[in-house]
C-alpha cells in the first residue's frame, strides 16, 4: 500500500476518512485553520472535534473554464461545520440541487516521485436522492 498524506491537515485518513476541526471550548465555534483566538468570543482554548461525513449542499457553482469542468460547493455538515469542497461524480447542472444530501469521499490528487499519494477530499451525492436517476458515472475528477 502506498504511503498517503492528506493535502490539508484537517483531513484525517482514518477508517473511515473524516474531517476534524478546532472547536472553541467556550462557544463551540469551528475553525479548519489554526487559530490563536476565537473570532467570535476571543477565547483561546480549542479542542479537536471530528466532523460528520454527511451533510447538505448549501451552495454550488459550476466552473467551466477548467480543462475538466467541476462543481465548487459549500456543504453544511450534520452537527456543525461548513466546508468548501468540490462536488464529485457530477458533470451536468441538472444533477445538482440545493439542499441535496452529500457524503465525504477522498481521491488521489497526485503522486510524488517516491510514490507517496496526496489525498484530497470532496463530496458526492448520497444515493437515493428523491427523483434522481439511477445512472451513476465514475467520479469525474480522478
Ligand atoms: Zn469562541
Amino acid at each position: 500500500m502506498p504511503h498517503q498524506i492528506p493535502v490539508v491537515a484537517y483531513l484525517r485518513l482514518g477508517d473511515p476518512p473524516h474531517l476534524t476541526s478546532a472547536a472553541c471550548t467556550r462557544c463551540g465555534a469551528l475553525y479548519f485553520d489554526r487559530r490563536n483566538a476565537c473570532a467570535r468570543c476571543f477565547a483561546t482554548d480549542f479542542t479537536t472535534r471530528s466532523l460528520a461525513n454527511e451533510g447538505t449542499l448549501r451552495a454550488f457553482t459550476f466552473v467551466g473554464r477548467a480543462k475538466r469542468p467541476y462543481v465548487s460547493s459549500v456543504v453544511a455538515l450534520d452537527g456543525g461545520g461548513v466546508v468548501k469542497a468540490n462536488l464529485l461524480g457530477v458533470d451536468r447542472p441538472e444533477q445538482v440541487t440545493p439542499g441535496m444530501r452529500v457524503v465525504l469521499d477522498t481521491f488521489v490528487a497526485g503522486v510524488d516521485d517516491e510514490g507517496t499519494e496526496a489525498i484530497a477530499f470532496g463530496y458526492r451525492p448520497l444515493d437515493g436522492a428523491p427523483g434522481g436517476g439511477a445512472e451513476n458515472d465514475h467520479g469525474g475528477t480522478r
